[in-house]
């Protein structure tokens, strides 16, 4: 898939960095692994026009790359994102696919490394997202970080620099994703026939292949547009069978519109007509620290249609408060 808002990056990239390893800060909804997978290949290509010059595509290097078959190089990714990706791996049909890169396919990596080239072109290693490393393979990496193997180069994604260990980002050069042009992004989305693209590029926050994704799962520009009036309504409706960290992400970006609308001002990721009145910035304060606290436990168990209810109707009081207390009783007007 092209994107073309990531050229220009690449181009500064091939140009510029003569590092070992380098730290692509991005998101993966900008295009963060396609931007590791199209430096990979560009490093490892033997025909290109130029040497800041992008992968030519066409040669036997290129070739091997795209049939996900090159022998110098290794994307290490969680299993469960390869799975919704596609990309080839070994998965262990005894548990679920691990949303971590675990340190035994770390520990495979640095092994191959150590190893000859196939192509004498090096060696690439790319792991996306680096977050995804827990703290025993982020320690496995390190020590090829501070001595790389000959010829070898380690390229990482993160979305946010601030969740890798200090010694992780001391060690590669670090170089920042710029977000999508918003013209380039909406022309893209248009071409994919994407209805209302600009309600779903705001509600993605900008970022494309996100924007793309929900679009392809089925969410409407429609079904946004409408989610405050719903959840000010109380009805949970529209985001039932949502995953919940997704249900989580909308829920916070209402929160945020909410207290930019109590200030006057205007959102940044749903549309401003149609908006329920009357929040009040105390309720929203507490409906934010409470979605918060849920956010910290997002890998939990939960019972997926019921955490969904009880968030919008957290939701609903916002905006239509719970008659007072008094003495423990209601109290009546
Ligand atoms: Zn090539």
């Amino acid at each position: 898939m092209a994107l073309p808002w990531l050229e220009e990056p690449l181009q500064q990239v091939l140009a510029q960095h003569r590092g070992h390893a380098l730290l692509v800060c991005g998101t993966a909804g900008a295009g963060a692994l396609e931007f590791l997978l199209r430096l990979s290949q560009a490093w490892l290509c033997e025909d290109r026009a130029a040497p800041s010059g992008p992968a030519c595509g066409q040669c036997g290097s290129c070739r091997l790359f795209l049939s996900h078959a090159h022998p110098d190089f290794r994307l290490r990714v969680p299993e469960a994102l390869a799975v919704a990706r596609d990309i080839p791996v070994l998965l262990d049909e005894r548990r679920k696919p691990s949303r971590q890169i675990r340190i035994d396919e770390i520990r495979q990596a640095m092994d191959w490394m150590t190893t000859t080239t196939g192509r004498g072109q090096g060696k690439v290693l790319a792991l996306h997202p680096a977050e995804a490393m827990n703290a025993a393979s982020a320690s496995a990496l390190l020590k090829t970080l501070e001595e790389p193997p000959a010829g070898a180069r380690v390229v990482l994604s993160t979305a946010d620099p601030g969740l890798l260990m200090p010694t992780i980002r001391s060690r590669c050069q670090m170089v920042r994703l710029p977000p999508p042009p918003r013209a380039q992004a909406l022309a893209w989305l248009e071409q994919r026939g994407v209805e209302e693209a600009g309600v779903l590029l705001d509600g993605a926050g900008g970022m494309p292949l996100a924007a793309l994704q929900w679009g392809v799962e089925g969410l409407s520009a429609e079904t946004w547009r409408a989610l405050p009036q719903a959840v000010a309504a109380g009805d949970a409706g529209p985001l039932l069978g949502w995953p919940i960290p997704r249900v989580l992400d909308a829920l916070q970006k209402l929160c945020h519109d909410a207290g930019c609308h109590i200030a006057g001002g205007r959102g940044r990721f749903f549309p401003a007509d149609k908006w329920p009145a009357g929040a009040s910035l105390q309720r929203l304060a507490q409906w934010h620290k409470s979605l918060q606290s849920i956010m910290a436990h997002a890998e939990h168990p939960w019972s997926e249609a019921l955490l969904i209810e009880s968030l919008v109707a957290q939701g609903r009081s916002v905006w239509h408060p719970e008659p007072e207390r008094r003495g423990g009783r209601l109290a009546t007007a």
